[in-house]
């Protein structure tokens, strides 16, 4: 089975566009480095745009995350599952608790090269950096928050997980940001069926309470449950 699905996504690979290899977290063959980060080249180039505007207004836009692999995710994953059913969770349960902010891997925005996640270095020292709580009020990454919220779209980027009370899925993130002209693309792309069928050849720890419903009800709540100009 394994190999099979590996040697059918290795034929799509060869045909040399973006396809579900790319999507899932298990070809990095179109992205470039930045930083120590890897991004699209595009994505790279509407950041480094961006970086550049913020910083005339006193605003260091700072990565903290790019580019994640499908084994990343899933160490990721693993680890707090182990935890969470090491403190007595039934494992349904600390797979509900897992995806409050973590996703599933070879479902992550992350695997794309397209999502960005994003502080800013003025506020330096920071412990637990990503916390809705600081890009508000008096919080350190406030005006990171403002000037994106006024300017971040003219570079292409959206955030993904808003604060909006009809959004279904993952928690709040103020600070993670999507480049919307590739990314949009891609998930229009992004084929579930295929996603799962790779998840389930991998034996991640907990795989076996995903079921193929589980699946599609994660894919359109969570996957699916993010800023509507992202998917309209
Ligand atoms: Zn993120």
């Amino acid at each position: 089975m394994r190999r099979s699905l590996i040697f059918v996504l290795m034929c799509q690979m060869a045909m040399g566009q973006i396809n579900i290899t790319h999507l899932i977290g298990i070809d990095e063959s179109h992205l470039t480095t930045l930083e120590t980060y890897q991004l699209t080249p595009n994505t790279a180039e509407a950041f480094c745009a961006m970086q550049a505007a913020a910083l005339q207004d006193g605003i260091d836009l700072h990565l903290v995350s790019a580019y994640r692999s499908f084994v990343r995710q899933q160490q990721i994953f693993e680890d707090k599952y182990t935890r969470y059913t090491a403190e007595g969770q039934m494992p349904k349960a600390a797979i509900q608790r897992i995806l409050e902010y973590s996703t599933i891997p070879g479902t992550s925005r992350h695997h794309w090269g397209t999502d960005i996640d994003i502080t800013d270095a003025n506020a330096p020292n920071q412990k637990r950096l990503l916390v809705p709580e600081k890009f508000h009020g008096n919080g350190p990454f406030a005006p990171l928050h403002q000037w994106m919220q006024a300017n971040a779209h003219r570079f292409g980027f959206y955030l993904v997980y808003t604060d909006d009370a009809t959004r279904t899925g993952f928690a709040y993130e103020p600070w993670h940001y999507s480049y919307l002209p590739e990314a949009k693309a891609f998930l229009e792309q992004y084929d579930p069926n295929t996603a799962y069928a790779f998840f389930k050849s991998i034996g991640v720890a907990g795989s076996e309470h995903i079921t193929r419903d589980f699946w599609s009800n994660y894919y359109h709540n969570y996957v699916k449950g993010i800023n509507v100009e992202l998917t309209e």
